[in-house]
């Protein structure tokens, strides 16, 4: 398909955190060697989204933001012929890709197996709209996925809403499911039910979890908990620290959680974390995004619980493999479409924005 000379593309760009977002167009070309150009179909606003737009962390601007994102191939640069498990790929194909991409091979990939956290890895939806080809975020009419990133071709069967959050929360809770080493028979806690935490339910169950105790101070969340794989859905501010302990180690006999895991974003939760383990239980954390996460500890603990405290952060690109296949063989067994609950304009990026700032929806998705 030959793209036509002097293409526009449409663009939600804002130019400094809280701004309003203005549609803006920038130049559509054709791809180069390594890339591929897509259409987009759907891109869901991640809670990074709403920490990069409010200014919590650093994002270059004018800004253009989306990550979880999905679109039809419009064009295969050269030297892309197939997907990362050798599907060959066409114009027309609907696909997913990690949410990163890296420079090249180096000592991460080759010695360390932490392809992504490659010195001068980059994130679609964190790169200024004005730094070519422009289209790299998930705000947009079109997305350039660029060399060095990980291509999935999607099932026909899988919905735009069971496919987009795949790239990044629904991977990242592969990942951090396999970091918690959760296995046949455990006792799981999770703190926060937004959308990884729900996915991170559901995995956990798959990966063979006898129970999931999830706790979340917004009601609505702790509602849709049941039908993701949680037993037990608590609210943490309607208790103290030490009531919460109690009931959540009374949940989890005979001697706690196996495995905590942490998608709440707050620092705060993880002094009850350390608690809610047995002996000898992981900790996994995944949502204290943020710069200045401090937090006080009794690191004593640790030691005398032989706690594993782990970070997770971006996932391997096997995540992304298994995550795609997680969702298409588990799409019966939870309401995996339900997660997506607000759709959106390119026009009404700022009313998503909002609405997912305010967490009124799980996952607000944008259809340019
Ligand atoms: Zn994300």
């Amino acid at each position: 398909m030959a793209i036509a000379p002097g293409l526009m593309g449409r663009l939600a760009v804002y130019d400094a955190p809280n701004r309003p977002f203005e549609i803006r167009l920038f130049p559509v070309r054709a791809p180069r060697a390594g890339e591929v150009l897509v259409k987009i179909r759907m891109s869901t606003i991640c809670r990074s989204d709403v920490h990069s737009y409010l200014g919590h962390r650093p994002n270059p601007c004018p800004g253009v933001l989306g990550h979880e994102i999905i679109g039809m191939i419009v064009e295969l640069g050269q030297g892309i012929t197939h997907d990362m498990r050798g599907e060959a790929l066409v114009a027309g194909d609907r696909i997913t890709w990690s949410e990163y991409f890296i420079p090249g091979p180096n000592y991460y990939t080759e010695v360390l197996d932490l392809p992504q956290k490659s010195p001068g890895v980059d994130k679609y939806g964190h790169m200024a709209a004005t730094t070519e080809p422009h289209h790299h975020g998930g705000f947009g009419e079109y997305c350039y996925v660029l060399p060095q990133s990980w291509i999935l071709k999607l099932p026909a069967d899988l919905t735009d809403e069971e496919a987009t959050p795949i790239n990044c929360g629904v991977a990242t809770m592969m990942c951090v499911t396999e970091r918690a080493g959760i296995g046949m028979g455990d006792a799981v806690v999770v703190q926060g039910l937004g959308l990884l935490g729900l996915y991170g339910a559901a995995i956990a169950k798959a990966r063979g979890a006898r129970l999931v105790v999830g706790l979340d101070t917004v009601a609505a969340r702790r509602d849709v908990a049941a039908k993701f794989g949680v037993d037990h859905a608590l609210d943490p501010a309607a208790m103290g620290e030490a009531d919460l302990v109690k009931a959540v180690r009374a949940l989890c006999r005979p001697e706690g959680a196996d495995a905590v895991i942490e998608v709440c974003g707050y620092p705060e939760v993880i002094p009850a974390g350390i608690q809610f383990l047995r002996t000898g239980g992981n900790y996994v954390l995944a949502g204290v995004v943020n710069p200045d996460a401090f937090v006080r500890i009794d690191a004593n603990q640790l030691i005398r619980k032989l706690v594993t405290l782990r970070g997770v952060h971006n996932y391997h690109p096997r995540n992304l493999v298994e995550a795609l296949d997680f969702v298409h063989a588990n799409r019966g067994r939870f309401p995996f479409h339900e997660l997506v609950d607000g759709k959106y304009s390119l026009d009404e990026v700022g009313r998503a924005m909002k609405d997912a700032e305010e967490r009124k929806v799980l996952r607000a998705a944008i259809i340019p």
